[in-house]
């Protein structure tokens, strides 16, 4: 997928959302499957009103979760899992302006990741924390 096309088409004003599924795809690490865009309260209201739907998908359903889906693209008003509860504000606020579009730490999504604690999560977290090890050596 290529995220910078969609985000672009997307437009989604900057302030009112950072992306998640998708951050590792921004440094290269990995190739997104799909997008996962946390947005404020704000924007979330506004996406009903255009006519985004709730995700009606197995998963979603099960377990409660508010989640607009539309085009391979999830779009989330909160980000939490297990012990992990995720600040919108500073997520945003703290985001890795890559090409233009903001993205979740990566320090973060680890975090979050390692709560969900599927195989893939696990995997994903080794992949990112190699990334940084090896970005903090050219740094230093
Ligand atoms: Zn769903």
């Amino acid at each position: 997928m290529d995220i910078y096309k969609k985000l672009k088409e997307l437009d989604f004003p900057i302030g009112e959302y950072v992306v998640v599924g998708g951050a590792m795809a921004a440094h290269n690490i990995r190739e997104a499957h799909d997008l996962d865009i946390l947005v404020t309260t704000n924007l979330y209201k506004k996406l009903l009103k255009e006519g985004y739907k709730q995700c009606l998908c197995e998963q979603c359903l099960s377990t409660s979760r508010i989640m607009l889906n539309k085009d391979n693209v999830d779009i989330v008003p909160n980000y939490m899992f297990g012990n992990y509860i995720g600040d919108t504000k500073s997520l945003i606020g703290n985001a890795d302006i890559i090409n233009g579009f903001p993205f979740i730490r990566l320090e973060e999504f680890i975090k979050f990741k390692r709560e969900l604690g599927r195989p893939k999560d696990f995997d994903d977290i080794k992949l990112m924390e190699d990334y940084l090890r090896k970005t903090v050596n050219l740094k230093s």
